[in-house]
């Protein structure tokens, strides 16, 4: 039998021009095509099931082998080979349009991929995605669910969830497809949490999530948009009303900088400048009624996924945008592909950089922002990060409007109306995603702080798991 050839190279994706781009909020990657997924999908090597690295690296353990595997074997009838690799992209994960689109792959599926210890390591995101983004426009995904609604087994418990992000939905969908009369509370008027609010168009379109939105509703599942809880109904209400309730309302509560002039106009933080230009689409003003100022030097702070979203939406107001950032280059946490695309769009990085003071004009609006100049210390922190310490040195840069983007905390609504034992914000949950009290729930960003897509659909998924197995124990 001849060896097999191996090609080193990823075949890459194609991307709207960088000059094009910035003057609109459409998507910038354009996904394989079925031609371009299957000759990606036939550079991996299909390590075996026990072995594959890339299934260890990924927070929910899909089966990436087995699924590229279809694409190669099934490639001479693409709607086939895109139905055999959705379910089984489908066992682990319902939102691959989304993960395929937004997962850190280079620090968890790709990670440790063995193509890179000769080559490119396999574009597994995309795969996923191409899967995921084929179904959709062929109808696929609707006939899969349309197989799997005539053999749910209703049941007569109900479960209560709050908030529609991914571990809310994630749980509501698995809980459905088990039977459950699901009832998820949104605080917003639309569903999807950050994938909704946060993330932009540019990254994740709306309608994708709007579309796997629709099919929860298929499954049954009621989604009441509008509701506050803690405010419009509380969590004993809940308990009271329901056989048991998961918490996903995420970490929406922005970390200020406290430093002079913090209130100044023209200061944003990054939640609100996001949610009013994706949520309120204040980039289409005045055709939709939410207007946004972008002054013509933005100023960012920090470096996260959240701080490069709005430095590239603040961009395509075509403006000049600067990111600053207290640490080095090698330390900034957003996505690898996120750090490129805004170097491509123009974005401006400056390091080592400590916001010290906002400095006003005299109608209170912020004209520029002072900063001490940093360096690494020879210590480390608690998480092996090096720490870094001040100069004594101080520079000024001008910016009409500054966005702070130096991280969340979990929405403290729930926990002050409620009596979860929570640590540093977060709501603490056992091993089975259980609080402190009994058939609540809890998972995604409220219990870890900031994190990821993937991690809060993978808590949805474990705690659906736990309330089936408490319900039923509940019931005999
Ligand atoms: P959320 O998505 O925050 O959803 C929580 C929902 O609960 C919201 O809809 C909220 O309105 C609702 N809610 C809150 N309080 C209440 C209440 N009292 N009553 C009713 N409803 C309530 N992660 C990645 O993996 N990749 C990325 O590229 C990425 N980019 C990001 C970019 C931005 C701008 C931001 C902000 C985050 C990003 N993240 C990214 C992180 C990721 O989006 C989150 O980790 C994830 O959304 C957490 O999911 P969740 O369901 O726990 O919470
Ligand atoms: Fe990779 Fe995320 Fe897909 Fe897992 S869900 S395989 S981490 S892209
Ligand atoms: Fe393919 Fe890489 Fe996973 Fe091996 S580790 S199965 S080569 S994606």
């Amino acid at each position: 039998m001849a060896a097999r050839k191996i090609i080193k190279e990823r075949i890459p994706t194609p991307e709207r021009p960088p000059e094009e781009r910035i003057k609109d909020f459409k998507e910038v990657n354009k996904g394989y095509t079925f031609e371009l997924a299957i000759k990606e999908a036939e550079r991996c090597l299909k390590c075996p099931y026990n072995y594959a690295p890339c299934i260890k690296g990924c927070p929910v353990h899909i089966d990436i082998p087995g699924f590229i595997s279809k694409l190669v074997e099934y490639q001479d009838d693409p709607d086939k080979a895109v139905r055999e690799a959705l379910s089984v992209i489908w066992r682990c994960n319902t939102l691959p349009a989304t993960t395929g689109r937004v997962c850190p792959q280079e620090d968890q599926c790709e990670m440790n991929c063995v193509m890179g210890k000769v080559g490119d390591k396999i574009n597994i995101g995309k795969l996923e995605r191409f899967v995921a983004d084929y179904a959709r426009e062929h109808g696929i995904d609707e006939e899969l669910l349309s197989d799997i609604i005539p053999t749910i087994e209703k049941k007569e418990q109900s479960v209560a969830i709050v908030g529609a992000g991914p571990a809310g939905l994630t749980a509501a969908g698995e809980l459905a497809k088990q039977g459950y009369n699901v009832t998820i509370f949104e605080a917003l008027h639309e569903a999807g949490g950050v994938l909704m609010y946060g993330i932009p168009e540019f990254r994740l379109p709306k309608d994708i999530v709007e579309k796997e939105i629709s099919k929860l509703k298929k499954l049954g599942v009621d989604i009441r948009t509008d509701h506050i809880v803690g405010r419009t109904i509380t969590v004993d209400e809940l308990i009271r009303e329901y056989d048991a309730v998961f918490i996903g309302s995420g970490a929406g509560t922005p970390r200020l900088v406290n430093v002079p002039g913090v209130n100044l106009n023209g200061i944003y933080t990054a939640n609100e400048f996001l949610t009013r230009v994706n949520l309120m689409k204040a980039y289409k003003f005045p055709e939709y009624d939410t207007p946004i100022y972008v002054g013509k030097k933005v100023i960012v702070i920090g470096a996260g996924n959240t701080a490069m979203d709005a430095a590239r939406s603040a961009r395509r107001f075509g403006v000049d945008v600067t990111v600053t950032y207290r640490r080095g280059e090698e330390y900034v946490s957003a996505r690898k592909e996120e750090v490129k695309h805004a170097k491509e769009e123009g974005i401006k990085f400056e390091f080592f950089l400590n916001p010290v003071e906002f400095i006003g004009d005299e109608k209170g609006k912020v004209k520029a922002v002072k900063f001490e100049k940093m360096r690494f210390s020879d210590e480390l922190d608690s998480r092996g990060k090096r720490k870094i310490e001040g100069t004594g040195e101080y520079t000024t840069l001008p910016a009409d409007t500054v966005i702070i983007a130096i991280g969340k905390s979990p929405n403290r609504l729930i926990i002050n109306t409620s009596n979860f034992n929570v640590e540093h914000g977060r709501i603490i949950v056992d091993e089975n995603m259980m609080t402190s009290v009994d058939g609540v729930f809890a998972g995604g960003d409220a219990i870890r702080g900031e994190a990821t897509v993937i991690l809060a659909m993978g808590d949805g998924r474990k705690a659906a798991k736990a309330i089936d197995e408490y319900l039923k124990s509940k019931k005999k």
